[in-house]
């Protein structure tokens, strides 16, 4: 006799229930995904017992006894008839497995009433195996309510997460789902609390529904949806939300491209909000493929790639001062009580922490010992070795093409000189300057500024004609490694065109005979130290980019420098002419109060 046999369906629909039940978040996305199909206008999702539990109604269209008794059949869908709607699919189900694989792994009861029926029904099913039919009164919709998730599979129990955990990412599913379908409102309630709740009102209210009225505030509208600014960014790439055809999916080429996008605007290891939204042909896009439905792959890549960042980068352009901060008030936290976001580790504000601003109420510069200058100093020192060791990182994002093509996009459209107002109130602790600027107080990192502006200015000379330099009478010579020296002579036009002039002296010895005439804050020797450094450490790596991020990172005015009123005055004004307001690593330059914020401080509002 053969050993082959057909499977019996309730064995069956339990390995299916494998990929399609996950685990209770896969499961939440899938029923509400039905409901959204069903084209509810109100869902409301209540979670219990670390997802084991779940209750789910909407107010959509419902389905008749028989739909009722068929729905959690396998393969059993209202959604295509033949193959050739697999091809244009406008709704999220299609293969007819979730309700029958959920119904195999849990006791579920479901209750329906469609437009056409008198009554609506119910029935009761254990394993997938129905144990109770009966007609019930109830409103037109759908409830479906799951007890006891796996309960015949004690091994899939056994992998369950701790309630915290399940509950994270049901809260990741939901708020996904609701910002695809602004329009509808989308309750969840995690063991009787509400944890999220939009109402249906369009986006920018989910938006402040889900994440505060902070993240609002931080954001601005552009073509293709919204882009946050750098009081939001975060350590993981969650913060990009993608919708294609109004649909969240994953997408490496469209995170690339945001990424690329803020290029020198962010810092190593943090990545932007966004929410990205592309219309593209169905017939273009694989997505689909895998049950989740999660990634998708364009046909087209390049084309959607330079569609994103193009857009990003003249959003940019159009409004080059965005990425600053505003000054976040603690005050949100209760405001916005669906989203705990220390539990949710999101959107805290990298430089803009309130304490910085009760050290700035102190008028009086406070006493700092000898010792503790030179702690600052070496503190600084050793962020500076950091942003290098960053801003190697970033290089190898930028192509060369890129910045050619920047530059000539300038020249093309002559840019008209901006007229900044702005008005310089002083310095604290020798390394913030402050200024009052459009109607807001505003906090600039003395370092940064100079940085970026000595990084811009390197840029635009090295890349049109060269850095001019100057003839040393006294030329300086430097100690040189082996594999130094072969770094030097091999770059040397890089070199030359950054300003210096090179000489071999002895085997171990080089002769600096020229120097770029520039405003630089460290010794020849140093710089050109740190160039070496970087160059050596980072092989492959664009040298011209590591030549100029050297100079202008140690040439850049220090923290814990006294500044006199014209310099500080000089230095905003070029860093406004610029329009560039993160230091070439990500770090913002500025930190912004409003009258508002002081106010809400002061508790006058
Ligand atoms: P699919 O969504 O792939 O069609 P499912 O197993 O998820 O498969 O659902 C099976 C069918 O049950 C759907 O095609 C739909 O007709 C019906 N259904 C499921 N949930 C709902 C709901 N909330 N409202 C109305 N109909 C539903
Ligand atoms: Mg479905």
């Amino acid at each position: 006799m053969g050993k082959i046999r057909i499977l019996d369906e309730s064995v069956s629909n339990i390995i299916a229930a494998g990929e399609v039940v996950e685990n209770p978040a896969s499961m939440i996305k899938e029923l509400l995904e039905n409901s959204l199909d069903a084209k509810s206008k109100n869902i409301k999702i209540d979670v219990k017992n670390g997802g084991r539990d779940v209750v789910i109604s909407d107010d959509g269209i419902g389905m008749s006894q028989e739909d009722l008794l068929l729905s959690i059949e396998r393969h059993a869908t209202s959604k295509i008839r033949e193959k050739e709607d697999l091809y244009n699919l406008y709704t999220y189900g299609f293969r007819g497995e979730a309700l029958s694989s959920i119904s195999a792994v849990c006791k579920i009861v479901l209750t329906s009433k469609s437009d056409d029926d008198e009554i609506g029904s119910q029935v009761n099913a254990i394993a997938g195996k129905v144990t109770n039919l009966k007609n019930i009164q109830r409103n037109r919709g759908t409830t479906i309510e799951i007890k006891e998730l796996f309960f015949n599979t004690p091994a899939r129990l056994k992998f369950l997460r701790k309630p915290t955990t399940e509950y994270l990412n049901i809260k990741e599913i939901v708020i996904q789902e609701a910002l695809s379908n602004p329009d509808v409102s989308i309750i969840l309630s995690l063991d009787g609390k509400v944890s999220i709740k939009t109402s249906g009102n369009g986006l920018e209210n989910s938006i402040v529904e889900i994440f505060g009225r902070n993240v609002l505030k931080n954001i601005k509208k552009f073509p293709l949806g919204y882009l946050g600014n750098g009081a939001l960014y975060r350590s993981s790439k969650d913060s990009i939300f993608t919708f294609i055809n109004g649909r969240m999916v994953k997408s490496k080429i469209v995170e690339n491209a945001v990424m690329d996008g803020y290029y020198t605007k962010l810092m190593k290891g943090k990545y932007p909000f966004a929410i990205i939204f592309l219309e593209v042909d169905p017939k273009s896009i694989d997505v689909n493929v895998h049950p989740s439905k999660k990634i998708v792959k364009f046909d087209d890549e390049e084309r959607v790639y330079y569609q994103v960042l193009n857009e990003i980068k003249k959003s940019f352009e159009r409004d080059d001062d965005f990425i600053s901060p505003t000054f976040e008030e603690k005050i949100e936290k209760e405001e916005s009580k669906f989203l705990d976001f220390s539990e949710f580790e999101k959107f805290t504000p990298i430089k803009a922490e309130p304490q910085k601003f009760e050290n700035l109420t102190v008028i009086e510069k406070p006493q700092i010992e000898e010792k503790k200058v030179e702690d600052e100093i070496i503190k600084e020192e050793k962020l500076i070795e950091d942003e290098i060791e960053e801003s190697n990182y970033k290089v190898v994002v930028q192509e060369e093409e890129l910045d050619f093509s920047i530059k000539e996009e300038k020249k093309e459209v002559p840019q008209e000189k901006k007229r900044v107002n702005f008005r310089v109130i002083g310095q604290v602790f020798e390394t913030f300057i402050l200024v009052e600027r459009d109607g807001i107080f505003e906090i600039y990192d003395q370092h940064i500024v100079h940085e970026r502006i000595l990084y811009e200015k390197l840029k635009k000379q090295y890349y049109g004609k060269d850095i001019s330099s100057q003839q040393l009478l006294v030329p300086i010579r430097i100690m040189v490694d082996p594999r130094e020296k072969e770094i030097i002579f091999e770059n040397e036009e890089n070199f030359i065109k950054a300003g210096f002039e090179i000489d071999k002296f002895s085997d171990n010895e080089i002769l600096i005979r020229a120097i770029p005439i520039i405003d630089l804050r460290d010794s020849i020797e140093n710089i050109f130290r740190n160039i070496l450094l970087n160059i050596r450490e980072n092989k492959n790596l664009d040298i011209r980019e590591n030549i100029l991020i050297s100079m202008s990172c140690r040439g850049a005015i220090k923290a814990n420098e006294k500044l006199s009123y014209e310099e500080m005055t000089k230095i905003i004004g070029e860093l406004h002419e610029i329009g560039e307001y993160t230091c070439p690593h990500g770090r913002p330059i500025i930190v912004k109060i409003t009258y508002d914020d002081l106010e809400k401080l002061f508790k006058r509002k």
